[in-house]
């Protein structure tokens, strides 16, 4: 059992991400008493509803107020970075971001994009290395794990997970607060139950077996016994 981080910060291309990739994961860890906070890259105002087709672009902040909605009363912080949907890249100035942001908040455990997930959306890959990159420099962060918010590529292979059973009810509830994302199938309860499912099945199917579900992360990083303990 690895011990238990100080800081988890996930950092993520989009609203809606973190809520996907490791809602449940997030909040078992708020309420363990560990410091949670949710870093957005971008405001996603692109990212606009394909039911929604008379709408040609989505309010600045429309889509920031529901990732609001989707983490409030969880004590989970959310940052928005205010950067340009559709268009970030692994540069010095999406580095330096995310590493003042680590630095700043004093992450132990990155979560993160997956640096392996095929033809993904151009942001996620974008931050996956970044953020990778980044959390190589910052000395407090002693874990990185990687996951993936929509349909997992058969490039993503994850072999850590976490037990989300007794919060997948809250995250579905999370998912649902994403209006203008309303219609996207990997939104939908009846996904989300069966990803979660999915992951204990392929990795733990004793415990999948037993009726539990879980989040699943890649590890590029993974720190025993530091000096603390
Ligand atoms: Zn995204």
């Amino acid at each position: 059992m690895l011990s238990q981080p100080d800081c988890v910060v996930a950092v993520v291309a989009h609203p809606d991400d973190a809520e996907l990739m490791c809602y449940g994961t997030l909040c078992r860890f708020r309420r363990l008493g560990v410091a949670v906070t949710v870093v957005i890259a971008t405001n996603g105002v692109n990212g606009v509803s394909l039911t929604d087709r008379d709408r040609v672009r989505l309010g600045e902040q429309e889509r920031l107020a529901e990732s609001a909605v989707s983490f409030a009363d969880t004590g989970i912080e959310v940052v928005c970075l205010g950067l340009s949907d559709g268009a970030l890249r692994a540069d010095r100035e999406l580095i330096s971001r995310i590493e003042s942001e680590l630095v700043r908040l004093g992450c132990t455990m990155l979560l993160t994009h997956s640096q392996h997930s095929g033809n993904d959306h151009q942001d996620h890959l974008a931050v996956a290395k970044a953020a990778s990159n980044a959390a190589t420099r910052v000395p407090s962060c002693t874990a990185i794990l990687h996951g993936e918010p929509h349909a997992p590529r058969n490039t993503f292979r994850p072999n850590v997970l976490v037990d989300v059973t007794d919060v997948l009810a809250d995250k579905v509830k999370a998912l649902q607060a994403h209006q203008t994302q309303g219609g996207r199938w990997y939104l939908s309860e009846e996904y989300t139950r069966h990803r979660a499912a999915e992951a204990g099945w392929s990795l733990t199917p004793a415990r999948a077996a037993h009726g539990r579900y879980f989040e699943a992360f890649e590890a590029s990083l993974i720190t025993l016994l530091g000096p603390e303990d």
